[in-house]
């Protein structure tokens, strides 16, 4: 096992990837990403992406009426 050894004295941390934004090297403390900037960045992208499902609520209201349909013999 002395290829493990060598793996663990050799990567004692995780290797640098580019960051996803720009592709500059990321840094251990904003992994995977090069930056504060470029994390939020994505984040935003993620938020943005979820919150614009036009229709979603409405469905989402319908389902809630469904449950509480539900809940009505248990209460009986
Ligand atoms: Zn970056």
């Amino acid at each position: 096992m002395s290829e493990r050894e060598q793996k663990n004295t050799v990567t004692p941390l995780r290797a640098v990837i580019p960051c996803p934004e720009c592709g500059k090297p990321s840094t251990r403390e904003h992994y995977p990403f090069c930056s504060r900037r470029c994390r939020a960045l994505d984040l935003n992208r993620w938020l943005s992406g979820s919150y614009v499902l036009p229709g979603r609520k409405l469905s989402d209201e319908q389902d809630d009426q469904i449950f509480f349909d539900d809940k009505n013999p248990f209460s009986e």
